[in-house]
């Protein structure tokens, strides 16, 4: 990656300049990608003074793959270790008695912990180390979503999606040579993570058009670089090779710290992340599975492209400001509607968040005017997006799903993430630009009856 430089496999992460107006801040954090290197583990924790107690934290999978390497490697280096062995026979979910079984694993002696492993193992690890307030090290073992480096765990308590706030790794270990080695689902996924980006940053570029959001440019060009660089690299990603999959991980974690960067996931995710939140949620309430996070998230940037394709083409100049003004819901209907959509439990947590609320008529007229105004703009400036066509033949050359039913989500599901997504959060998107222009529900059939 053009913008990445290293010193013996240790990224090189600079200050930022920018002058957004965001406040950058560099991650205090050791990051080490490169081929052959977990041997190096215990050179990297020396540097860190993390203490000699350690919990390593892995499952039955990557025991074999790489868990027990580590556990080698830290005892010929004289720290103290315990394993935390998850097994499982299904695959392993984090959750209550993921977390428990690490409590049980630590002592009072226990100073830090490792994870091996990827997302799920991480999350874990990153929970306890948080509760417990102690370091934890991340050795990844795949390059499936951009979550090493971010600072919320999502678990699961119950059947409930919680997300709960928590650290980064003081290091993070990235072996090209084992992560070339996962199953190609958890690549796909990857990729799918990374190219969800594109509709943040069209979300993000809307979002400061309407709404005079603050926008880095800084964040936007990392991005920029690290979708760039995954997609010149499919075919490489797709064979598994040295090269593509340095350049996935590259792209994941460059991704993952603007995060860590301007403390918030708006150059990450949007639509497409909120939409595969959904998805997962409801499968869960059903007890059903549901697809890993970056396959669902690529699935659903192919469906929010075809709705961008709508209100691009879309002519605001005569949009029937009584009819919208007349179709506006009272705050009891989109209780109902999201309650319904959401489930009670969930649905009432998107309700209670602050600023999650209604917008009042002054203000709907403001944005769409400013829509009405803008739109020669917005085309210009949201150009980049790739047409459905492009990325559809992304995904055949990768061999990624490109439907919902591929990934097991039914009609209901889609229609209604497409529908609902947008109140996950509190985050404008051209979700919320259709629903304040009375556009959203005749869109949203066009995207599910075209596909
Ligand atoms: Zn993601
Ligand atoms: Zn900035």
């Amino acid at each position: 990656m053009a913008a990445m430089a290293y010193n013996e496999n240790r990224l090189m992460l600079e200050q930022i300049s920018c002058d957004c107006g965001l406040q950058h801040g560099v991650p205090d954090m050791d990051i080490y990608i490169g081929s052959g290197i977990l041997g190096q583990l215990p050179a990297y924790l020396g540097r860190r003074n993390l203490g000699t107690h350690v919990v390593v934290i892995t499952d039955n999978i990557v025991h074999d793959i790489a868990g027990r390497a580590v556990v080698d490697l830290l005892r010929q280096a004289g720290y103290a270790v315990k394993l935390c062995l998850l097994e499982r026979e299904e695959p392993l979910l984090p959750n209550e008695a993921a977390l428990g079984e690490v409590l049980l694993t630590m002592d009072t002696a226990t100073e830090f912990f490792v994870s091996v492993g990827s997302g799920t193992l991480t999350d874990i690890a990153r929970c306890v180390a948080s509760c417990t307030g102690k370091p934890f090290v991340s050795v990844g073992t795949a390059a499936s979503m951009d979550g090493y480096t971010s600072v919320i765990a999502p678990l699961l308590h119950g059947n409930q999606k919680v997300n709960k706030p928590a650290g980064y790794p003081e290091v993070l270990v990235c072996d090209i040579e084992i992560m070339k080695t996962a199953p190609p689902a958890m690549m796909i996924s990857g990729f799918g993570d990374v190219v969800g980006k594109y509709i943040a940053k069209a979300d993000w570029i809307l979002g400061r058009i309407v709404n005079g959001e603050t926008y880095c440019p800084a964040c936007v060009s990392i991005i920029d670089d690290a979708v760039g660089h995954c997609v010149a690299a499919i075919d490489e990603i797709r064979q598994g090779t040295e090269a593509g999959v340095q350049r996935l991980i590259e792209g994941l974690v460059m991704a993952g710290l603007t995060v860590l960067i301007i403390g918030h996931t708006r150059a990450v995710a949007s639509m497409e992340h909120n939409m595969g939140h959904y998805w997962e949620m409801l499968k869960l309430q059903r007890g059903e599975d549901h697809p890993s996070h970056g396959t669902a998230v690529g699935v659903a940037t192919g469906y929010v492209l075809r709705f961008y394709e709508q209100f691009l083409s879309a002519d605001l100049k005569d949009v029937d400001l009584a009819a919208i003004q007349e179709q506006r819901w009272t705050a009891a209907q989109r209780e109902q509607a999201v309650m319904q959509a959401y489930g009670q439990a969930v649905g009432r947590k998107l309700l209670d968040q602050e600023d999650n609320g209604l917008i009042s008529w002054d203000e709907q007229l403001r944005r769409i005017r400013v829509l009405q105004e803008n739109m020669d703009r917005i085309r210009a400036e949201i150009a980049f997006l790739p047409s459905l066509a492009e990325l559809m033949a992304m995904y055949e050359r990768l061999g990624a799903p490109k439907t919902a039913a591929e990934i097991g989500i039914e009609r209901d599901l889609l229609t209604n993430s497409l529908l609902y997504g947008k109140d996950y959060r509190n985050r404008y998107s051209v979700f919320n630009a259709a629903w304040e222009l009375g556009c959203l529900d005749e869109w949203v059939q066009a995207v599910v009856d075209n596909e």
